[in-house]
């Protein structure tokens, strides 16, 4: 037993805690949670607690269906809307294991663990930073009915006693008990629409935050009787929720994006990294933007991208190189503004790192930024540009990905393939339905 183990025995005794949540992910990025007793937790430590692996989406053939939930001590923390008056409930974040002690290769922490190794290899660690937008409704969603939101704010709106800062207020204060520092938070564009930004912090522990953050997000809400939904696009006319992540490499304690003098203080390893994530951006977007609904995000403008493209300051450009400051090299870094708020983070970051990295290993020259809102262009400006478009569809998203090796070989075959599977039976569903959108254009006239 290591020190992290006995450290978190001893914290269940003092603490009197009575459950203990072990906590993994699915591949479609849902939490999965099942809670032990904390005597079954020294047994947990060396050989895992064992559960059905094939009821797990995309977790395992069912002749392997035996698996193993590995807690990892390092990701200790009692639950603070679990432990007002009585005993506590804990969580950790699993590793999953085969019965043989080998890794898992269905899970998506591992997928990213694995990915985080090969930029080792090369020396780098992967920072990321997530500004989290995400909506709030005044009910719970009605099949079928619109939902409505919490406040009619807009961007940055500061109402005295609205419901958004009430809301995050309390959000935040409960991440901060959770050890998740939040950096920055306001309202959004949409009417309920919050963002709230973590600190940065190296990738698998940000998308376990991103985790918990989910969860604590939807918890806030349902104490206080609204409903909170992460969902990439809830409604036509408002702006979708995005997840844009700052992200930089870095080499021991130095910046391996920052080049002082250099144009954008950004090094040579920053541009070769932007022109990987730039030339795979098509490959890797089912798994940024992994739903039918993702795409309607990335089609309205609302600072959403559309085009595969990178422009300092340019919030049209799908990578942003954020203004710097001067004497700050440490923080610099880029802004990929594709991801959404649904995404599973692990395989988000594992295939933005994958394309990143393929970049600096191949030396890719970097494009030519964009100067100009890439939205008021006309197609034929942006053809001769060289702006491509991002996928238009989960179809088309999903069509590129069937190609991709790098995307196979960062989520490894049976992510890959149990991914694509089900991502074209949600498109297959999807196409077949009728909508209203037909029904109110065509009964009356046809
Ligand atoms: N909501 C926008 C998106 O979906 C971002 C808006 C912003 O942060 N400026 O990407
Ligand atoms: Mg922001
Ligand atoms: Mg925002
Ligand atoms: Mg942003």
């Amino acid at each position: 037993m290591g020190k992290q183990e006995d450290f978190v025995l001893r914290a269940l005794e003092e603490r009197d805690v009575r459950f203990v949540r072990l906590w993994f992910t699915d591949v479609l990025g849902f939490l999965k949670s099942v809670a032990v007793a904390p005597a079954e937790l020294e047994g947990a430590f060396s050989e895992g607690i064992g559960f059905d692996g094939s009821a797990i989406e995309g977790f395992a053939r069912v002749y392997e269906a035996d698996m193993l939930a590995l807690p990892d001590p390092t990701t200790f923390q009692i639950l603070p809307w679990r432990s007002g008056e009585g005993p506590a409930t804990d969580r950790m974040f699993c590793d999953i294991v085969m019965p043989d002690g080998s890794a898992s290769y269905a899970d998506p922490r591992n997928v990213l663990k694995r990915t985080l190794s090969r930029a080792a290899e090369q020396g780098f660690t992967f920072y990321t930073h997530p500004e989290i937008e995400f909506y709030l409704f005044k009910d719970e969603p009605r099949q079928g009915e619109e939902p409505v939101p919490v406040d009619r704010s807009g961007y940055f709106d500061h109402a005295a006693h609205s419901h958004g800062s009430d809301f995050r207020r309390e959000a935040i204060t409960m991440l901060e008990a959770m050890g998740i520092s939040v950096e920055f938070s306001h309202h959004e564009g949409g009417p309920g629409q919050q963002e709230i930004d973590l600190r940065y912090a190296d990738a698998l522990t940000t998308a376990d935050n991103i985790m918990t953050f989910r969860t604590v997000i939807r918890e806030v809400a349902l104490n206080q009787g609204i409903w909170a939904t992460f969902m990439p696009k809830p409604f036509t006319t408002h702006p979708g929720s995005g997840m844009h992540t700052h992200v930089s490499l870095f080499e021991g304690d130095q910046n391996a994006f920052y080049e002082a003098g250099a144009e954008y203080q950004l090094s040579k390893t920053g541009r070769q990294f932007i022109a990987g994530v730039l030339k795979h951006a098509s490959e890797i977007s089912v798994v940024t933007n992994q739903w039918v609904n993702s795409y309607k995000r990335l089609m309205f403008g609302g600072e959403a991208p559309s085009y595969i493209c990178w422009g300092h300051n340019n919030r049209s450009a799908m990578i942003r190189v954020p203004m710097y400051k001067p004497m700050k090299g440490q923080s610099t870094r880029i802004e990929l503004r594709t991801i959404d708020s649904a995404c599973n983070p692990y395989l988000a970051y594992a295939a933005v790192l994958a394309a990143g990295l393929k970049g600096i290993e191949n030396g890719y020259e970097l494009p030519r930024e964009a100067e100009d809102d890439v939205w008021a262009l006309t197609e034929r400006e942006r053809r001769s540009l060289g702006i491509e478009p991002l996928p238009k569809s989960l179809h088309d998203a999903i069509a590129v990905a069937e190609h991709s090796e790098l995307l196979a070989e960062t989520l490894g075959e049976q992510v890959f393939e149990f991914f694509l599977r089900n991502k074209r039976a949600e498109w297959d569903e999807y196409r077949g339905q009728v909508s209203v959108f037909e029904r109110d254009r065509m009964l009356p006239v046809l």
